[in-house]
Formats: C-alpha cells, sequence, structure tokens
C-alpha cells in the first residue's frame, strides 16, 4: 500500500521542491536530479543565482547586481563538483583602504604600516611595532578586542571601527568576534585578500554557470513566484527551504535581524576608475565599499561599470547579524525545524550563518549525502505516514 501511494504522487508530482534557486538550492537540484529525482524549484526573484546572480548591463559589461561575488575555496571537492558547470578565470582579488588620503593595502600588511607612517621597517621588525602598540586583551569576545588586541587602537581606528560601524550600525564592541576575525594581519607584502589554494572567477559568469547545473531535464524552475502561493499545487515528497527560516515559521518567535544593503550602480565613459577591484572606504563616506567589475571579471570595454554599497537595517536580507542574543534565537527556530519530518533546511538564510559560496555548496553537498538513506527508499515510519 506505502508503494502505490507513493508511486501514484509521484506520477502526479515531484519528489523535491526546493526554495529558491541560489547556490544551496541549485547544487541539491542537481545532484537530486543526477539520481533520477524530480524536481521543481521555485524562486521568487525573476531570476537564478541567488545573490551570485550576473548579467550584462546597458553599456554591455558584466556585473553582480547584489554586490562583488569573488570565488575561492580550500576544498578541492567543491571545486571540482563546480568544474562540471563552468570554466574558470584565475582571479585574485585586490583591495584597498582610504585612509588618510592614501589608498592602502588591506589586510593590513607590510607595505600599510610602513606607507600609513612613512616608516621602512622590515617583516621581522613589523612584528615587533604590532607587538609594541597591540593592547592586550585577556578574554577576546568582541569585535574591537579582536583588532586592538592583534594591532593597537590607531590601526583599529583607522581601517576597522568606521567601516565596522557603517557596516553593521553597531560598534565593533557590540558585535561578535568572529566578524573581524575573518580578516587576517600580516607581515609580510602578501597583498591578496585571499589566500586560498583556489581563486578563480566562472569564465562566462555565475549565470550561465548556474544555467548548466539546472540544465537536467529533471529540473522545472519557476521563477517570480513565492512557494507559499504554489505549494498546494505542487505535490512533492519532501521540500527543501534555501529562505530566511524566520520567514518559514511566521516569525514566530520574533524576527531575526539581519543587514542589507543598497547598491548604486554607475557606469562611467572611462575605461578604467581605481586600481583595484574593490577599494574601501572607512571613515570618509556614506558608502563602504566601491567595486570595479572588469578588474574582477576580466572583461575589456572602453567604459567601465562600479557599484556602491551603501549598509541599511531594512531591504533583502543580506548578512545575519552575529550577536548572542541573535544565535539564541535561531536556536529556537533550528530546534523547530529539526522536529519537522520531511523538510531541510539549507543556505546561508536557513541556516543564519554567514557563510561563503563554497562554503553553501559545501553545506548542500553534505545534505545531499545525509539524504542518501532516503533516496535509496528506505523510509522512516514517519514519512510514511505523509
Ligand atoms: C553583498 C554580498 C557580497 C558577497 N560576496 C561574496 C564573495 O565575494 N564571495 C563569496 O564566496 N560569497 C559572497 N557572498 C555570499 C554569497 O552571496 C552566499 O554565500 C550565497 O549566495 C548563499 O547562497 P544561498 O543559496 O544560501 O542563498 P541565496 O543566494 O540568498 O539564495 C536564496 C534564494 O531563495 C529565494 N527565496 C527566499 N524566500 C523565498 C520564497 N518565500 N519563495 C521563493 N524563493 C525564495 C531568494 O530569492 C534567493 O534567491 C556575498 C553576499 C553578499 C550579500
Amino acid at each position: 500500500m506505502t508503494d502505490s501511494f507513493s508511486t501514484n504522487r509521484k506520477k502526479q508530482g515531484f519528489d523535491y521542491l526546493i526554495v529558491g534557486a541560489g547556490f544551496a538550492g541549485s547544487v541539491l537540484a542537481e545532484r537530486l536530479a543526477s539520481v533520477g529525482k524530480r524536481v521543481v524549484i521555485v524562486e521568487r526573484r525573476p531570476h537564478i543565482g541567488g545573490n551570485a546572480y550576473d548579467r550584462y548591463d546597458e553599456a554591455g559589461i558584466l556585473i553582480h547586481p547584489y554586490g562583488p561575488h569573488i570565488f575561492h575555496t580550500n576544498s578541492r571537492q567543491v571545486f571540482d563538483y563546480l568544474s562540471q558547470f563552468t570554466a574558470w578565470r584565475p582571479y585574485e582579488h585586490r583591495v584597498l583602504a582610504n585612509v588618510d588620503g592614501q589608498k592602502l593595502p588591506i589586510p593590513i600588511n607590510l607595505d600599510t604600516v610602513n606607507r600609513l607612517y612613512g616608516l621602512s621597517l622590515t617583516a621581522a621588525q613589523v612584528e615587533d611595532y604590532f607587538a609594541s602598540v597591540a593592547e592586550p586583551v585577556e578574554q577576546v569576545r568582541t569585535s574591537e578586542d579582536v583588532i586592538v588586541n592583534r594591532v593597537g587602537r590607531d590601526l583599529y581606528n583607522k581601517f576597522f571601527r568606521g567601516y565596522t560601524r557603517k557596516q553593521w550600525g553597531l560598534d565593533p564592541s557590540e558585535l561578535d568576534s568572529s566578524v573581524t576575525a575573518r580578516v587576517p594581519t600580516r607581515t609580510s607584502r602578501d597583498d591578496r585578500y585571499f589566500t586560498d589554494t583556489y581563486q578563480a572567477m566562472p569564465r562566462h559568469g555565475y549565470t550561465r554557470m548556474f544555467e548548466s547545473m539546472l540544465a537536467h531535464p529533471n529540473i522545472s524552475v519557476m521563477l517570480n513566484t513565492d512557494y507559499r502561493d504554489v505549494i498546494d499545487l505542487l505535490p512533492h515528497d519532501h521540500l527543501i527551504y534555501t529562505g530566511p527560516i524566520d520567514t518559514f515559521f511566521d516569525f514566530r518567535y520574533g524576527r531575526l535581524p539581519y543587514r542589507s544593503l543598497n547598491f548604486e550602480h554607475v557606469t562611467l565613459p572611462q575605461e578604467q576608475f581605481q586600481p583595484v577591484g574593490t577599494v574601501n572606504h572607512p571613515n570618509d563616506s556614506t558608502f563602504t565599499r566601491v567595486s570595479e567589475f572588469k578588474h574582477i571579471t576580466g572583461q575589456t570595454h572602453a567604459q567601465t561599470s562600479l557599484v556602491y554599497e551603501y549598509p541599511t537595517a531594512e531591504g533583502d536580507p543580506y548578512y545575519p547579524v552575529p550577536r548572542p542574543e541573535n544565535a539564541e534565537l535561531y536556536r529556537k527556530y533550528a530546534a523547530d525545524a529539526d522536529a519537522m519530518q520531511g523538510v531541510t533546511f539549507v543556505g546561508r538564510l536557513a541556516t543564519y550563518k554567514y557563510y561563503n559560496m563554497d562554503q553553501v555548496v559545501a553545506q548542500a553537498l553534505m545534505t545531499f549525502k545525509q539524504l542518501e538513506p532516503e533516496l535509496a527508499g528506505v523510509r522512516t515510519e514517519a514519512e510514511v505516514q505523509v
């Protein structure tokens, strides 16, 4: 009886309904389709790719509408997996910070210190310099603690305090140490923003890569659709949800705070605007950073397109705000999510974590592995009764 019930349902509908066509949803759709499952992805936006979506603007320049997305990973598994769907263009991201009238390398390195203070220290001497200006903190808890403990208050004020206050709307002393712990300090002259083993951009852009992932005949994609409007019309055995977890539960414990951004896209009639992909503006304007896409994509064009980022509390949920009380609130939602049968929560918004693209791909591949018993047809009691 169980067999004929599930077979009928499958004839009429889908094995999996996936909410969201970003990295989390698309990787799972591709993996599930590859083992013969029928998948429908429902996406609220008018395009696939989630926040990594890219497109050509009116001037014909490839831009990232949701801010610059630089791919980097130490995971061979993630890189090999994505390489099935795209060729790559090697790219190492570099960032300068506009401080005291100069554009200086960030993460802070030997050149940053020498140029800022007019010194000519060696790598060994700058280590001593950091030690001499550091303000030791007994227990590193906040984002401020991380930086002053390592490089002292002047570098903290010039490079981190203003930027973090703009980005998060909070002083670094009110934010979890994880935010600034992501940015290293170097004694070498290495000015790469990331040091991962694999640093490259999809040669023809992210959207082409997503198109290739979702091209499997077992995958249907519905754009411009909120899953709530169609869930009852699309019979499915299992739901995979990659949207915000608090929305899924109708905010039953209250809203999880997110930080958002307004993006101002500009095209200029000149070949190049700034020397590197991104220039940070910690103290001198209301935007946090300016990115110039041609550095990142390698495109040649007589004009250039930039994006300015203005942080805001309202708007699309982009960054989970890492504070202990928010982690506590998330745990309540996560407990309810764990207790659900037939629903899986994956991705940056569904797990309320600041994940880079490669981490979301890794999480989705891991989730696929965890679904294997179900894929093999082994069903729990509760699932049989759904
Ligand atoms: C400004 C910015 C810059 C970033 N830069 C980098 C970078 O340089 N490098 C890097 O590795 N990572 C970067 N990231 C992180 C990267 O964007 C994420 O890791 C990745 O996009 C997360 O994928 P996801 O599938 O979890 O979520 P998303 O890409 O957000 O996809 C979730 C999808 O679900 C859809 N959805 C939500 N609710 C519903 C609903 N009710 N019905 C239907 N659809 C719904 C949304 O529309 C969305 O498309 C950046 C993020 C931001 C915000």
